[in-house]
């Protein structure tokens, strides 16, 4: 019996022929941006369909693919600094640049960054924030390397600048930070470096009552969590850099008081033990 002819509910002509979508082929349609699809559409729309199911079997593939790649990439970064490193100590400079570059582009492409957008931001609230550190140590050699050429001044500026963002937030900054005051005095770019030690030092001042306290134990997590809270969050708000500011104004005093005693150091610590624990708790909440 011949059917009436009736509206196709995807294209919406008529049609005597409806043929019907069947799951896989529905789940794959609908990653490739066919959503709202009907049971059943008409031969003109199933052939158009069945396109794009090669279509976005194909970007799924592209996608897979491009996920392990990413993977791989991430793992053998590792191999990049061991070989940064190794020619480091083999005084091999330009070779050890070109593997700690890679590292960097390694991460940009693991990320979908831009060419030089890496930043600390990146690595927030990430099982990867350790790689801070790393990120650092890269930008700190770099920096080094980079100065005994004047062919790469403009280099020099951005691992520098990079450096800088990078610093405050690893567990290198109070030893990098000291051996490029020393490195300073021999670069051949001391401006480069003295733009350098003005803009770390800016980003990241003495956090006076917490260090008195912590004195014994200069990378106790908890001056970590402190100067990240006032980094990541005090200074973002207006309240907050002038909370920072009243805070460097009258801390100074209270952290002699508590460097010169014993237990007022050990109160100050049970305190800022407490303390941290909330702000543990505001730094992971976002
Ligand atoms: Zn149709």
């Amino acid at each position: 019996m011949m059917q009436q002819p009736t509206p196709c509910p995807r294209c919406g002509s008529l049609s005597d022929t409806f043929i019907g979508i069947d799951p896989a082929m529905r789940a794959t349609l609908q990653e490739a941006g066919e959503g709202n699809l009907p049971d059943q559409v008409c031969s003109a729309c199933f052939e158009k369909l069945t396109g794009s199911v090669s279509q976005g079997m194909k970007l799924r593939m592209e996608r897979d693919v491009r996920e392990k790649n990413k993977m791989v990439m991430w793992k053998n970064r590792v191999h990049l600094i061991k070989n940064a490193r190794n020619l480091m100590s083999q005084k091999a400079y330009s070779e050890a640049a070109v593997q700690y570059e890679k590292y960097l582009r390694v991460l940009e492409v693991v990320y979908s960054l831009k060419k030089g957008d890496l930043s600390p931001a990146v690595f927030n609230n990430s099982t990867r924030s350790k790689e801070l550190t790393v990120v650092a140590s890269v930008y700190w050699d770099l920096m080094r390397i980079y100065d005994t050429n004047p062919r790469y001044t403009d280099r020099m500026q951005v691992s520098a600048s990079k450096l800088s963002q990078f610093l405050p937030f690893s567990q290198i900054y109070p030893d990098i930070l000291k051996k490029a005051e020393l490195f300073a005095r021999t670069a051949k770019n001391p401006g480069v470096m003295r733009t350098f030690l003005r803009q770390t030092k800016s980003r990241r001042g003495p956090c006076f009552v917490a260090d008195a306290a912590f004195a014994h134990d200069p990378y106790a997590v908890e001056l970590e969590l402190l100067r990240r809270f006032r980094d990541e969050r005090l200074r973002r708000t207006l309240t907050g850099r002038r909370l920072v500011s009243l805070y460097y104004r009258y801390s100074p005093p209270i952290a002699r008081a508590i460097g010169r005693s014993q237990w007022k150091s050990a109160a100050a610590r049970w305190s800022l033990a407490k303390i941290t624990l909330l702000i543990k708790k505001n730094l992971n909440s976002n």
